[in-house]
């Protein structure tokens, strides 16, 4: 077969034999992107989650223009630098009371790897070592082979199943069959010790835009502690507002041992992740044995100008009506799904904050579903980036995102399944 694509560019989780050549996008300012030849697109997946006040905000793109030209990039072992302080200051401050230390990297998927290292380098480090990670079924952790072992197996890493390590997942919390869950996390801890329970709250991602109730993540936590299974959230996602608070652990009121951030961290403007740890964790790897170091680093760890830019976007947080927009923009959101709710073309309505999604009836639902690429065609010609996940359609818009624009992207999704899409 001969390649369609002139380009020499092989692009993430995309089929180039199946795929004509990508839109070359030239700008993006809040919720539109432009492409190359001027045509307008309205960014309603927030460019893959990480988009959260929208593209291009002044103050963060003040800020790396700035950076950029005072340090670009120092090696953050053995020295440090003021805007990776702050924005660790910063991050301990806003998080719950129990996480005091911040471990920086550049992805969520890296953050979770930290995480993972620093739950079982506690273990051994204390003398015990404990080793099994429990996940939710559906769940998303990321693309590295740690996280993939953590994440759902299906078609997406059937390749790699020989290369991952042993995973307890938990059923989902279906509603009304939550007990399920809090019985396989009981049986599990029973079973054997648990290194950590690495969980995304209140709704994942990748597998489904699926929801569940908040009180499972606090009946899930007090398991946890009953065991002494640490207890890692994965906010890479959830985390900047996207569930309707700043993180959504807030709404079970629990504390993690460990916090995932990534994403949202810089506004979406450029890559940074953090994961943020307790005490107790961050005491069992000090130590005058310098077996007990906690062996992790990449090259670009805590990145000045990535720290500047997320900097900008925490003082964002603390200057601007952050929440009061998420606030409005989620009850938008409820508004528009209340009327594709009735479609009969539709089941599942579901949301989480500024998340919306939906199921498109089909025979072949799954992430192969062939409805899902056929809509991200149809919708990117009609102007709209919306790229379904098999056959859920997602809403994730970005903050700035007006009544009127979020109205437009509705009567999209309607009128495209109305005609027979
Ligand atoms: C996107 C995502 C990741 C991976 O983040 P990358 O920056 O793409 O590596 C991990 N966990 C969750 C919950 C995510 O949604």
């Amino acid at each position: 077969m001969t390649t369609n694509n002139s380009s020499p560019v092989w692009h993430p989780f995309t089929q180039h034999a199946l795929h004509g050549p990508m839109l070359p996008i030239a700008s993006a300012k809040g919720a539109w992107l432009t492409s190359k030849d001027g045509k307008r697109i309205f960014d309603a997946i927030s460019s893959w989650w990480v988009t959260t006040h929208g593209h291009c905000h002044p103050k963060i793109t003040k800020a790396i223009q700035r950076q950029a030209e005072t340090i670009d990039q120092v090696i953050f072992a053995g020295l440090t630098h003021e805007p990776a302080q702050s924005v660790a200051e910063t991050l301990v401050e806003i998080t719950p009371e129990t996480l005091n230390h911040v471990f920086f990297s550049d992805s969520g998927s890296t953050c979770v790897e930290v995480a993972m290292k620093m739950a079982l380098g506690y273990w051994r480090n204390i003398g015990r070592p404990r080793t099994r990670i429990l996940a939710l079924e559906h769940g998303y952790h990321g693309d590295t082979i740690g996280t993939m072992s953590a994440g759902a197996r299906g078609v997406f890493n059937a390749a790699y199943e020989p290369l991952l390590f042993d995973v307890t997942h938990l059923p989902f919390p279906q509603h009304g069959a939550e007990q399920n869950t809090l019985d396989a996390l009981e049986s599990a801890c029973r079973a054997e010790p648990i290194a950590a329970l690495l969980i995304e709250p209140i709704i994942l991602g990748a597998g489904g835009m699926k929801t569940y109730r908040a009180c499972v993540l606090s009946e899930m936590k007090r398991v946890c502690e009953a065991y002494g299974v640490l207890f890692i959230a994965d906010e890479v996602m959830t985390g900047w507002g996207r569930t309707g608070t700043l993180f959504a652990c807030e709404q079970a009121s629990i504390s993690p041992d460990i916090l995932c951030l990534a994403k949202g961290l810089t506004g979406g403007s450029l890559p940074l992740a953090a994961t943020l740890c307790t005490p107790e964790i961050y005491e069992a790897h000090f130590s005058t044995d310098r077996t007990k170091t906690f062996f992790h680093s990449s090259s670009f760890t805590a990145n000045p100008i990535a720290c500047a830019a997320a900097k900008a976007n925490l003082e964002i947080w603390k200057t601007e009506p952050v929440l009061e927009r998420i606030g409005a923009l989620a009850s938008i959101q409820a508004e528009q799904l209340k009327s594709l709710s009735h479609n009969k073309r539709f089941e599942n309505p579901r949301q989480a904050g500024t998340i919306t999604a939906i199921d498109v009836k089909v025979d072949d639902d799954g992430y192969l579903s062939k409805v899902g690429p056929k809509l991200y065609e149809t919708f990117l010609e009609l102007g709209i980036l919306l790229r379904p996940l098999g056959n859920t359609i997602y809403v994730m818009p970005p903050y700035c995102t007006t009544p009127e624009e979020l109205a437009t992207v509705y009567q999209t999704i309607s009128d495209t399944l109305e005609s027979g899409a």
